[in-house]
């Protein structure tokens, strides 16, 4: 039997980037639109079209039908796409940003979802924005009771199956190659996802395939969307599981200027867009003489959120509370607190429990969804990271179990699980962050305390000049070259932002 379908391509969560020329003069909107078309044409697929839009003038160009909606959470999001898609069996949904959605793979989701019999098929281990979803129409009305006042979908509607997934047949359309580790979202959404898109079109001329980006990793790196600074060489405690390096003894207390903050924030702009910034890269910011000066610098900045990371030691709380509140969510803290009791904190970090502690409570009722606390869970020390958890728990669901760091084998290795990946791929760090010390010194990671990498200076250099030093870097480990302290590093898996 022949399945009535009906193709959306919800463009309600665009931004300006899916309406900018991608390739060949036509954007990230019209790319997918037509990729959509042609598939089901040449599929022979019973079926129509239709774009979701958020303003009802934005009628398709392209003879699309195009409908507002203006619904404000998921439950009247499904209630419109009940009427929308009336008279269908099933809704392929598409994301309108994704260039690159793949016709075959449309065509597949249709195959597997129609010879399953499923109530929502999707793509697995595919990047981001290539395979569609499907889901049957006479689920879409209970899925509006289910989901009322839950937020508005937008990647993909398997969140709201997640929670009873059980009480569904659901169909997984797999890929041949597991492209996961990547992380990619190709879709048009932001500066760098940009950038990254039109160079993949370019290259592949027009013709974005899973196999394709899995043949091409070299061509995967892009602007950085994480800048890690040193805002000042110094620390206020010692633990026990960092090296030599990163002891309060060892800082040198040189700080980075406020105004060449300002300078590298402007930069970083720039050439990523929006991106995330951490003012703790290696060192306790509350050392920094000016240090609100320097975060409410972040905060105008078009950084989407500035991370603190410190011990929660020596804060004026009510002006860290005032900047908080200011920053309306953009300001994120993580106290580095590794213990719920008094005799383990000592003996990992030294003094200050009771006002660590009493500084990670204030912020996290004042901020519940900003303030994480964090442990380590470290061999010899489980117990600590336990009692962390059972005390921080009740109080918060902001909590960070980190495994130990040693920084290439700089200390003994602490580590109380191995979580490292079977075989070994290029890191995360240096494909997605731009660490700064606090004179500007670009280090090769927040790895390298012994500077075993520069490659150049973020205030004085030409930033290429820094760029085509991790695109070397980058393509040796894309081959398989791990040299230098990556080839014993154990943080290439972790993944920050
Ligand atoms: S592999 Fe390790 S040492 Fe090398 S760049 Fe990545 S984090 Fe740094």
């Amino acid at each position: 039997m022949s399945m009535k379908t009906i193709a959306v391509i919800d463009c309600l969560k665009n931004n300006r980037f899916s309406r900018e020329p991608l390739f060949g003069g036509h954007s990230a909107e019209r790319l997918c639109a037509d990729a959509v078309v042609s598939a089901l044409r040449l599929g022979k697929i019973d079926g129509s079209v239709v774009r979701l839009a958020a303003a009802p003038e934005a009628a398709g160009a392209d003879g699309i039908r195009t409908v507002a909606v203006s619904a404000t959470d998921a439950g009247g999001y499904f209630e419109a796409l009940t009427k929308i898609t009336e008279g269908y069996d099933v809704a392929l949904r598409i994301c309108g940003d994704a260039p690159f959605i793949n016709p075959d793979l449309i065509l597949g989701t249709i195959k597997e979802h129609t010879e399953t019999a499923a109530d929502f098929t999707y793509g697995e281990g595919f990047p981001l924005g290539l395979c569609p979803e499907a889901i049957e129409t006479d689920l879409l009305p209970i899925l509006a009771e289910l989901n009322r006042n839950a937020p508005l979908p937008h990647r993909s509607l398997f969140p709201y199956f997640e929670k009873q997934i059980n009480d569904y047949d659901i169909a997984v359309v797999i890929a041949p190659q597991d492209s996961r580790r990547l992380r990619l979202s190709l879709f048009a959404d932001s500066f760098r996802r940009l950038t990254l898109l039109t160079r993949l079109a370019a290259a592949s001329n027009g013709a974005v395939t899973p196999s394709f980006i899995a043949e091409n990793e070299k061509l995967l790196l892009v602007p950085p969307a994480f800048y890690p600074i040193q805002i000042v060489d110094a620390r206020v405690q010692t633990p026990i599981y960092v090296p030599q390096a990163l002891s309060a003894e060892a800082g040198s207390g040189a700080e980075m200027s406020v105004e060449s903050l300002r300078l590298l924030l402007r930069r970083a702009e720039e050439v990523s867009g929006s991106f995330v910034v951490s003012l703790s890269m290696n060192c306790d910011p509350v050392c920094h003489s000016r240090f609100f000066e320097a975060a409410q610098a972040a905060l105008e900045s078009k950084a989407s959120a500035v991370l603190i990371e410190t011990a929660g030691l020596r804060w004026d709380a009510e002006r860290a509370e005032a900047l908080t509140a200011a920053a309306a969510g953009r300001l994120i803290w993580i106290v580095l607190l590794d213990a719920g009791t008094e005799e383990d904190y000592r003996k990992l970090r030294g003094e200050g429990f009771a006002e660590a502690s009493a500084f990670a409570a204030r912020m996290t009722v004042a901020f519940p969804k900003s303030v994480y606390v964090q442990a380590h869970r470290l061999k010899g020390y489980e117990s600590a990271a336990d009692a962390f958890y059972r005390v921080w728990k009740p109080k918060t669901d902001r909590l960070i179990i980190q495994k130990h760091d040693s920084f290439c084998g700089l200390v003994p290795e602490m580590k109380a699980v191995d979580l490292s990946p079977l075989k070994r791929f290029p890191c995360h760090h240096l494909k997605r962050e731009l660490p700064i010390l606090f004179d500007g010194t670009v280090p090769m990671c927040s790895e390298d305390l012994n500077r075993t990498v520069l490659r150049g200076n973020a205030l004085t250099d030409d930033w290429q000049t820094l760029f085509a030093s991790v695109l070397r870097q980058y393509e040796e480990q894309v081959d398989g070259k791990y040299n230098g302290i990556c080839g014993g590093c154990d943080e290439y898996y972790t993944f920050n932002f």
